[in-house]
């Protein structure tokens, strides 16, 4: 008998991998928790029928997310990392010598827990001492964060699930301007901001988010093979420092697998129909949707 998991992009389109057999599947508070070993992928993990992660590409999503960013400033010393509750982005974040103190939000401890019993090669580093972690919503620890005059991270991660349910709020322009304000000067942020083809929309709203925010906001790329819709985007914040002339060491100080110095700057060279959608002004209905979200905010 074969079993095969299907992520469902829309009715009409469906990614399908084949599973050899499921380690676990779970109700959390926060949403359906699956982690299933399949044929061609290693072991990988479902949320809310989602493909968040899996052993053999993980490592292209988790150095893009991260060394882009890293790599942009010139000493990150004190990191924040909000979801990534599977333990990548934490663990590439530690290969930078800089990094003495991180903050890991994630809201929802049973990924991290599954990850450490199911993900080890993705999870080892959430151990390290310099790693503190908090099991709460990133929505509300960056807007207390926000409140420290001049900022408390250099740089911000956003590895975030879709924007639904508890993930919606990272998606807004009022979280946006909290890590602005919670980063130090010189600090940077990013975000996983989608994909261009099914989730375009979910896109623009983070780059506009970011754009609206910080006086520099640029999108980049990587192709991540269970992410397989088409590519998959990132954007990046900045108060006014530029990624694409980032002085990157070359040769890095570490190994890699998919990120390297001339990578860097490529990642934010764009398709032309990518480049002409961020180009654009905010679309009318975004627009109204991101100044009613600040509207809101404000008690308006
Ligand atoms: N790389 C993955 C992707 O793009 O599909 C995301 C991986 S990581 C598992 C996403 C994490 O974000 C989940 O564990 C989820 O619980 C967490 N998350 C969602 N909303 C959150 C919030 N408001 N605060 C903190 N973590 C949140």
């Amino acid at each position: 008998m074969e079993f095969w998991f299907s992520e469902l992009h829309t009715p009409n389109f469906t990614i399908k991998v084949k599973v050899k057999r499921t380690l676990e599947v779970r109700k959390t508070p926060y949403q359906e928790l699956a982690v299933l070993e399949t044929l061609d992928f290693g072991r990988m993990l479902v949320l809310d029928g989602i493909i968040q992660t899996t052993e053999a590409d993980e490592f292209i999503y988790h150095e893009m997310i991260t060394h882009v960013p890293m790599f942009s400033h010139p000493s990150p010393e004190t990191v924040l990392v909000i979801g990534a509750g599977d333990g990548g982005v934490v663990r590439e974040v530690l290969r930078h010598p800089s990094v003495r103190k991180v903050d890991h939000v994630e809201i929802d401890e049973a990924v991290t827990e599954a990850a450490r019993r199911w993900l080890p090669t993705i999870s080892a580093a959430l151990d390290d001492p310099r790693v503190t972690q908090h099991f709460t919503d990133g929505v509300e620890w960056v807007r207390r964060a926000a409140r420290t005059r001049g900022g408390v991270y250099d740089v911000i991660l956003v590895d975030s699930t879709d924007p639904l349910g508890p993930a919606v709020g990272l998606f807004g322009p009022v979280f946006y301007g909290n890590c602005r304000k919670a980063l130090r000067p010189g600090g940077v942020l990013t975000v996983q901001s989608e994909s261009p083809w099914f989730t375009r929309r979910a896109m623009l709203r983070s780059f506009h988010g970011i754009r609206r925010a910080f006086p520099l906001a640029r999108l980049y790329t990587a192709h991540v093979p269970t992410y397989s819709t088409f590519t998959w985007s990132f954007t990046i914040g900045t108060d006014g420092v530029d990624p694409l002339t980032a002085a990157v060491p070359d040769p890095l100080p570490f190994e890699t697998r998919y990120y390297t110095p001339a990578l860097h700057r490529a990642a934010f060279v764009l398709p032309a129909f990518v480049e002409r959608l961020v180009a654009a002004p905010e679309p009318d209905d975004l627009k109204a949707e991101l100044d009613a979200e600040v509207a809101s905010e404000k008690g308006v």
